[in-house]
């Protein structure tokens, strides 16, 4: 059987007429059309004005950190329960990562998020942002969260490197915040072979992205620097991968959910499988079909992951907090739990959580596969 992954790309089929366009024109290099139409037609998706098409998801939420100007000492905040990309460029700018846990919805929670606010006020400093993260396509609480971060006046970048088609309360995620960004990474909802969007309103602080992106070259008649720049441009090719993946985007938000939905009715019958839970305020792109098994089960996520794996077929961890990486194990974290308790909800998910088979390129029967490989398990 051929193998199954998690969450591989999956064309459109109108994306070679787009890198037709660029080799017909032959502007293979520098930028080009298909980068500009790709920032235009996506930014409005999103919610927003402007866009800057990079090389990664990482490097947007790099350059969004350098136009608030973090930098060396200042102390960010961040979601604990998220891939990495969302917290290393707090590192590149030599600034101090604080971690969040999330609340039931497996989001940051307001509630230890105040609390983290809290304790830096009473020390008389405060954060220079707070990277809000969209997890696995569903929007964070964001009335909740930028009330907060609004009365302590920091500003807010929302990684919605999951949730490009997700709503909140009828507005896009990418809307909030002061930045957002997206990634279009392989496995992402969709992909430009690798690339990211720096997103905002404000079309001077997108000028200065890119500006940056370029490796910061004066308008001068030589190459003059006045600032250090970085090479975190997408390519007119890659651009046009995305502008077509772009018209398949409604279309897989929708058999992403029909995958999740499918998963929901077919664990229904099985106490210890909960999907992940998603307030009705949210609409997820459910980029990956997420569930828990209850603690006190005797199969375990690795069991599960195992046995897909035998089968050629591709099922993952949750991420793994921020906060027990050991690449981070001197950051600060504030949990939703009160007290000395290391108990967290972002730690809890991990434990007990399975990424399921996600793939808009999966068949109905293959799922059923998967589905029935997984109930298998829990009747004993
Ligand atoms: C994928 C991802 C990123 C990073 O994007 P890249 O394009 O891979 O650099 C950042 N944050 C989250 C939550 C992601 O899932």
């Amino acid at each position: 059987m051929k193998r199954i992954y998690l969450s591989p790309p999956h064309m459109c089929g109108e994306e070679m007429k787009f890198i037709q366009q660029a080799f017909d024109t032959n502007w293979i290099a520098p930028l080009g059309a298909n980068v500009d139409a790709f920032e235009t037609e996506l930014a409005p998706i999103a919610g927003r004005k402007f866009g800057a098409a990079l090389s990664a998801g990482t490097h947007a939420i790099h350059l969004s950190l350098k136009l608030l100007n973090v930098g060396a000492g200042d102390f960010v905040f961040c979601s604990s329960l998220t891939f990495s990309g969302s917290c290393n460029a707090i590192v590149y700018e030599k600034a101090i990562p604080v971690f969040i846990d999330s609340d039931e919805s497996w989001n940051m929670s307001p509630y230890a998020l105040k609390k983290a606010f809290k304790h830096f006020a009473e020390r008389k400093t405060l954060p220079k942002a707070v990277i809000i993260v969209d997890l696995y396509g569903q929007s964070a609480d964001y009335d909740a969260l930028l009330a907060i971060c609004a009365e302590y006046n920091v500003p807010v970048i929302e990684d919605a490197a999951e949730a490009l088609g997700a709503n909140y309360k009828g507005k896009p995620c990418g809307s909030f915040g002061e930045l957002a960004i997206l990634s279009f990474n392989g496995n992402k909802i969709i992909t430009t072979s690798g690339g990211g969007m720096l997103l905002s309103n404000n079309e001077e602080q997108i000028q200065k992205a890119k500006f940056w992106a370029t490796q910061a070259r004066d308008s001068a008649p030589y190459y003059q620097h006045s600032e250090i720049g970085y090479n975190y441009r997408l390519s007119n090719i890659s651009a046009g991968i995305g502008r077509g993946q772009l018209l398949c985007l409604k279309e897989r938000v929708a058999q992403k959910k029909a995958i999740f939905n499918n998963y929901c009715k077919g664990f229904s019958d099985i106490n210890a499988i909960k999907m992940m839970y998603s307030p009705q305020h949210c609409d997820s792109t459910y980029w990956l079909s997420v569930m828990t098994v209850c603690e006190k089960s005797s199969v375990k996520p690795s069991d599960i992951i195992d046995k897909l794996g035998k089968m050629n077929i591709e099922a993952r961890h949750i991420w793994k907090p921020m906060h027990l990486q050991p690449v981070f194990k001197d950051a600060m974290f504030f949990s939703s739990f009160d007290g000395k308790t290391k108990e967290s909800f972002a730690e809890s998910f991990f434990n007990n959580g399975v990424c399921l088979p996600s793939a808009t390129t999966m068949t109905s029967s293959e799922q059923q596969l998967i589905i029935d490989a997984v109930k298998d398990m829990f009747y004993v």
